[in-house]
């Protein structure tokens, strides 16, 4: 992947402390359960599902409950952490700093990979389009089917 000026810190600590000064000036706080989930969708680049994140929870916080994860979640989505692929009902970390622009997500409809995509004149394009066309954009992930490398090759 090509690195942006707005990419997030390619390193695990730098990526959650910079996440956490972002809450900060928000006025929110990171606390580490929600730290924790963070932790777990970035390991998992492409996307993951509330109930898997519930389980990897579980192995370090027995206590864990689904409220526990959808409510940091919600958390995340709020601070523009995280985002939610409403096709394959999976969450994925933001791989961005911030972004006024919508991302453009591609999600593999064969085995549920999922990309997020900075293309800022092709969400500009887009967006042009849907205006046009009479609509406006519902949230700030914008989903598209599309074949992942590895599916390809077993095509
Ligand atoms: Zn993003
Ligand atoms: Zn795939």
């Amino acid at each position: 992947m090509t690195e942006t000026p707005h990419a997030a810190p390619a390193d695990e600590q730098s990526f959650l402390d910079q996440a956490a000064n972002r809450c900060k000036e928000h006025g929110a706080s990171l606390t580490p359960i929600r730290r924790h989930i963070l932790r777990l969708l970035r390991r998992q680049s492409g996307g993951v599902k509330a109930y898997d994140l519930l389980e990897q929870m579980k192995a370090e916080h027995p206590g864990a409950t689904p409220p526990t994860v959808y409510r940091a979640l919600d958390f995340l989505i709020d601070q523009g952490l995280a985002h939610k692929i409403g096709r394959t009902n999976q969450f994925i970390a933001c791989n961005q700093q911030a972004h006024d622009d919508a991302g453009l997500f591609l999600v593999c409809p064969r085995c549920g990979q999922v990309t997020e995509l900075h293309d800022h004149e092709a969400s500009a394009a887009l967006k042009r389009s849907l205006a046009l066309a009479g609509h406006i954009l519902v949230g700030p992930e914008i989903e598209i089917s599309a074949i992942c490398r590895r599916c390809q090759t077993s095509l």
